[in-house]
């Protein structure tokens, strides 16, 4: 069954070629975005999800291109019509069309694209093993808070990280902290036992996954600060872990070719995986 995409107002074959040239996002990057994952037919933490999208859209100046409530049914239509139980929603709200100017007009309407594929989480063997990580310099502008279609910066990094046969790329600011992974945020168990993830704020995108762990990490009593850390402790940390929509709670076991700890995914990550995996009606092959 050919995929279904949503483009302002109409459901439309995802090969249907719909995106005007003078789009803003095409042109500018002038455009934010959510990635929302649906289990069982059921799209999780929606309102996490739509609540981000409405501080991104207001950061940029942009209007919500429906209403709230007419976004959730179209969501949930282009899910039913794409027939996947396990899938990941892309949705991408850009500034709009218009010739091009980097000034634009109060009243130009957004242009809305939602697209829908099979989910692919990880795998039963990453989750048990664990994957390496590459550190990079972080290169991105001053408001990583934005979820912003600008990610020229993180594609590079992963792409780099990919070629050094790495899941993800952690980038490191001038001062030697690990703001966050290229489509991920970063987590350590330091060497005191404390869950350490950097703070919200501009350096990093606040991830929904990042919020729920740590409730979880609360709930279950674990001793959390989120408070930056150095590439430093990360060499010295009993774990490391990443957080996101599609990759979960995935434990990190090899940084920039050593081993974390001694290698294998540590006690409170496989805790934390396993609780999150719960939550979202997903097996979990890690188990706590
Ligand atoms: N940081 C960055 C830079 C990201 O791109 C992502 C995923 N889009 C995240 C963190 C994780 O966010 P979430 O948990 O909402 O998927």
């Amino acid at each position: 069954m050919a995929r279904i995409a949503y483009v302002d107002g109409r459901f439309v074959p995802i090969s249907t070629p719909a995106i005007a040239i003078e789009d803003r996002g095409l042109q500018f990057a002038h455009g934010v975005y959510e990635v929302i994952k649906a289990v069982g037919g059921r799209l999780l933490d929606l309102d996490r999800h739509l609540d981000r999208l409405e501080r991104s859209l207001a950061a940029i100046d942009c209007p919500p291109p429906t209403s709230r409530a007419a976004l959730v049914l179209l969501l949930e239509e282009l899910l039913r019509r794409n027939r996947l139980a396990e899938a990941v929603l892309y949705l991408q709200v850009s500034r709009g069309t218009a010739p091009r100017n980097h000034v634009w007009a109060d009243g130009l309407e957004p242009n809305l694209v939602v697209t829908v594929r099979p989910a692919r989480f990880p795998t039963p063997s990453e989750q048990r093993e664990g994957v390496r990580v590459l550190t990079l310099p972080d290169e991105r502008w001053a408001r990583c808070d934005i979820k912003s279609i600008a990610l020229l910066p993180n594609v590079l990094a992963k792409q780099r990280a990919a070629a050094a046969g790495c899941r993800e790329a952690w980038l490191v600011d001038p001062d030697g902290v690990v703001t966050e992974g290229a489509s991920s945020n970063a987590w350590i168990v330091d060497r005191e036992g404390v869950l350490r993830t950097h703070p919200l704020g501009p350096a990093i995108l606040g991830g929904v996954t990042r919020d729920v762990v740590l409730e979880l990490a609360r709930a279950e009593g674990i001793a959390v600060a989120e408070r930056p850390f150095t590439l430093e402790e990360v060499r010295a940390a009993r774990e490391a872990f990443l957080t996101s929509t599609t990759s979960l709670v995935l434990p990190v076991t090899e940084i920039d070719g050593r081993p974390v700890a001694n290698g294998r995914p540590g006690e409170t990550t496989r805790r934390l995986a396993a609780r999150y995996a719960g939550r979202c009606g997903l097996a979990a092959a890690v188990t706590g």
